[in-house]
């Protein structure tokens, strides 16, 4: 199976690419966001939990989001590739993500890195509270949000580099050309 993470910046595209990627290669798709949003809705446990830590722009648990991840991707098993999209966020995230691969004899087949500049994202974002009204899409939490990125989640591109997976994409205005960077990066894993 192919295993692909969508690496970026909160507002980067990693779900939008992430469905375009779906539709056009038939891979399946764990989102940390969209699973955490849909416990905070259904009001489990954990959905209670998660709330405290999204509505702050913090990061959730290492040791709860390796479990999830693991549960999702066991559940999806038989798909043609699987996108991680919001996952991993820290290096212990990522340590584990290996872990758990190596252990169904799997491996990270590639990483891409959605580079965007930080005004753009915060366009981005600001335009999808408008239309979404996520509660962790205003500015105060965005910015704090961009801070656990450089500080947690940035340092991540080294390790995948050293990984030997990482394909670096970078967002110039165009959006055509990043949609069409985004399929010859999938067609030249597969
Ligand atoms: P994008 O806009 O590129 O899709 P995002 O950063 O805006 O990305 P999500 O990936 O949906 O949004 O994550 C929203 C929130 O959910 C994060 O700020 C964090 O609190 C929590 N979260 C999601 N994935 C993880 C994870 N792997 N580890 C810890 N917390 C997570
Ligand atoms: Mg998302």
């Amino acid at each position: 199976m192919y295993n692909l993470v969508i690496f970026g910046a909160p507002g980067s595209g990693k779900g939008t690419y992430s469905a375009q990627i779906m539709e056009e290669f038939g891979f399946d798709h764990i989102s940390t966001g969209d699973v955490l949003r849909g416990e905070i809705k259904n009001g489990t446990e954990l959905g209670k939990t998660a709330k405290q830590y999204i509505d702050q722009g913090q990061l959730i648990p290492d040791s709860l989001m390796i479990d999830i991840l693991a549960s999702v991707y066991d559940s999806k098993k038989g798909a043609k590739g699987m996108i991680f999209d919001g996952f991993p966020r820290t290096i212990v995230q990522a340590e584990a993500l290996k872990a758990m691969l190596t252990e169904r004899g799997e491996k990270i087949t590639r990483t891409l890195n959605l580079i965007v500049k930080e005004e753009e994202l915060m366009r981005r974002l600001l335009k999808r509270a408008e239309i979404e009204g996520r509660a962790d899409d205003n500015e105060e939490t965005i910015k704090k949000r961009f801070a656990v990125y450089e500080n947690q989640t940035k340092p991540l591109i080294e390790w995948f580099r050293n990984e030997g997976v990482l394909t670096e994409l970078t967002y110039d205005g165009d959006r055509a050309k990043m949609d069409a960077s985004i399929s010859a990066a999938v067609k030249a894993i597969l």
